[in-house]
């Protein structure tokens, strides 16, 4: 089961209000033209020549002995005359004449009653000066003071140019791994980082090699910065840490330039790590943003990638932590051995998780003898770590308002209200009708991985709402084709994925739209063994597609006639059914194990591939069935079964 739905929304929003925060970011050169032409034009319209005549009449060149005979002809009632020209008012109009050495001009108007006087024209020069250079000088220094503050709010000086070697500064945090809970596998595997950051050599001397990137994956607020921090704190290294979105406020080439400064930085002070969150703001695959490249999106991705090639871990360790909530979305290429090649999943807690949080943030808070943490920690299922110390917080708020002494349980549940309220507007947090569903749904996908031969062991099955379509998430690895797989595993991995559905078939009154990415990857599994592994009838041995090796790694070259198109896609539906009918029928089978892995899945939240085996032995013992458990976990299988469970 995934969320992907409401989440993919929810994202696109912001990806919306962002771009419009940054138009004028990510078009300087736009911006400037607008700002230049608007200068301009305003200089235009204040510049005195129009204010001469005291009309607002139009300007009429013509030609000298024109303007005489106008003058004759009493058309004209007022004159001016200039160095080089002259300049009379009359009918509405201004007449404008390159005036002639005539002596005779004065006479005339005096004869004629018309008053004249003389006037000073200015010099093209300056008229250039007032109209051109000055207002791009002034639009040019309200630009660079925009520019400078602006970059400042990054730390960035005027263009990046010279003040860019100050822009990241290191810190050394001090937080440490017991200041972040509730993520206990995720700590265990930055683990191995703090004690290489400690003391390389040992590692170094066995030849061993040292991941230089780290993708830190989960949801917003679950603790991927403090855990990057911690990393840092308990090695006692250095700590640069930038934000990816801000790459991209800025000015082509400044991005690029940012990222080697702070990789320099970076190796100067090694051993050290660079933290890079929001890192789908510049890693986003190619292909899949719809406007196509973004230049200094691209140059600065393009310069990371190059700095964590160029750097020798061994020499320099500097290892480079990125955050993301979107790792579907990320380029192929940010996830090539030797960039960012381990993946550690920061998922939401789970119950007990949540209570070790809520103590982490309840330390220094006055709580009255009446709380309970086990009850708050049972109300806040979905929530992250940040929006559990944001309710230690709230509740603490609520209590001063009242100016009570210490803050009381109803304090916490108020503020668990409050904050629950907040995230459901957001549409975060699962209704129990959906709750049942997906408890079902997952547990289908247990069962079958249990008694299935070839399929992945279970390690975890979880309810609590994960804000991750985590199936691109494996899905984008390229690594997943090093795998070999006999095909009676890949039949079995599509039983598996076809679980989830099987479970609602048999329990639900309706199916749901939760098993779509399932259904999805079986779909491609049974296509791949057919195109590509030689593995059907239909078509033998002949490999009907290519994998292209390049950045869109996941897209296919397909050579083959419209004829065995049909009969792929036939064949791939029947396997389907064939496939979901023993799927069902083993979950009938097993209907009471599944109800019971549904009522702990409702205790506790999760529950582990040993309880669930548990579960279906005694089942299987109480109804006299020969087991079907399978019982070989290998270590590999289980890291797939972790990244695979999200389904
Ligand atoms: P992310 O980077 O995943 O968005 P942060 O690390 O910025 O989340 O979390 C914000 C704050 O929330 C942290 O500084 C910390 O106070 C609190 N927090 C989040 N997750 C945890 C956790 N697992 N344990 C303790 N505190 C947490
Ligand atoms: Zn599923």
């Amino acid at each position: 089961m995934n969320n992907n739905f409401n989440n993919k929304n929810n994202q696109n929003n912001g990806q919306n209000n962002n771009n419009n925060n940054n138009f004028f970011n990510q078009n300087p050169i736009i911006t400037f033209l607008i700002f230049a032409v608007l200068m301009i034009a305003i200089f235009r319209a204040m510049s005195p020549d129009s204010g001469i005549m005291g009309s607002s009449g139009a300007n009429r060149q013509i030609a000298y002995s024109e303007f005489k005979s106008l003058i004759e002809n009493k058309q004209i009632s007022k004159v001016m005359i200039g160095q080089t020209q002259i300049k009379g008012e009359g009918n509405g109009e201004v007449y404008t004449a390159n005036r002639v050495q005539d002596p005779n001009l004065t006479v005339m108007l005096d004869s004629q009653g018309i008053p004249y006087s003389a006037y000073n024209e200015r010099n093209p020069l300056m008229d250039m000066i007032f109209s051109w250079v000055i207002p791009i000088f002034i639009f040019f220094a309200i630009w660079m003071f925009l520019v400078s503050r602006m970059q400042k709010s990054v730390g960035g000086g005027i263009l990046g140019v010279g003040s860019s070697k100050k822009l990241v500064n290191s810190e050394k945090p001090n937080v440490k791994f017991d200041d972040v809970a509730g993520v206990e596998e995720a700590k265990e595997e930055v683990q191995e980082i703090v004690d290489y950051l400690k003391n390389p050599e040992k590692y170094l001397r066995l030849g061993a090699k040292i991941p230089k990137g780290i993708l830190l994956v989960g949801p917003p607020g679950t603790g991927k910065t403090l855990l990057a921090r911690a990393v840092a704190g308990e090695a006692d290294v250095p700590f640069f840490s930038i934000s990816a979105s801000s790459f991209i406020e800025m000015f082509v080439g400044v991005g690029a330039s940012r990222v080697r400064d702070l990789f320099e930085n970076a190796k100067k002070e090694a051993p050290s790590i660079v933290f890079i969150d929001e890192i789908d703001a510049i890693g986003k695959s190619r292909s899949s943003s719809p406007m196509g490249g973004n230049d200094e999106r691209e140059q600065t991705l393009n310069q990371l990638l190059s700095e964590m090639d160029g750097f020798d871990a061994d020499k320099s360790p500097v290892i480079v932590m990125a955050a993301t909530n979107r790792p579907e979305i990320l380029d192929a290429a940010l996830l090539r051995p030797g960039r960012f090649d381990r993946q550690v999943l920061v998922d939401k807690p789970d119950f007990k998780g949540r209570m070790d949080i809520l103590k982490i943030h309840m330390k220094d808070v006055k709580f009255a003898d009446d709380i309970d943490i086990e009850e708050i920690a049972r109300l806040t299922t979905g929530l992250a770590g940040a929006d559990l110390e944001n309710v230690v917080n709230e509740a603490a708020l609520l209590a001063g308002r009242e100016s009570k002494k210490a803050v009381t349980q109803a304090d916490m549940v108020e503020a668990v209200e409050r904050s629950i309220a907040g995230l459901e507007k957001k549409s975060r947090r699962v209704n129990p009708k959906e709750k049942r569903i997906v408890a079902y749904h997952e547990c289908g996908h247990a069962l079958i991985a249990e008694v299935t031969k070839g399929a992945k062991k279970v390690t975890k099955v979880s309810i609590i709402p994960r804000g991750l379509a985590a199936l691109g998430y494996t899905l984008n690895t390229p690594e997943e084709n090093k795998f070999l797989m006999q095909k009676h595993e890949l039949i079995a991995e599509v039983d598996v994925l076809l679980g989830g559905r099987g479970a609602e078939m048999v329990f639900m009154e309706d199916i749901s739209t939760g098993a779509s990415n399932d259904l999805e990857r079986a779909t491609d599994i049974l296509k791949a063994m057919i195109s590509m592994y030689g593995m059907s009838d239909i078509a033998g041995l002949m490999v009907l597609e290519k994998q292209r090796n390049n950045f869109l790694a996941g897209q296919t070259i397909k050579d083959y006639s419209e004829d065995m198109a049909q009969k792929v896609d036939e064949a791939v539906r029947l396997k389907l059914k064939e496939r979901i009918d023993e799927v069902v029928k083993t979950i009938t089978e097993y209907k009471p194990a599944i109800e019971s892995m549904v009522a702990a899945l409702y205790k506790e939240e999760t529950i582990t591939g040993e309880q669930v085996r548990e579960i279906i032995a005694n089942f299987e013992k109480e109804a006299g069935l020969q087991s079907r458990l399978v019982s070989e976990t290998t270590e590999e299988n289980e890291d797939i079964e972790k990244a695979k469970h999200k389904v």
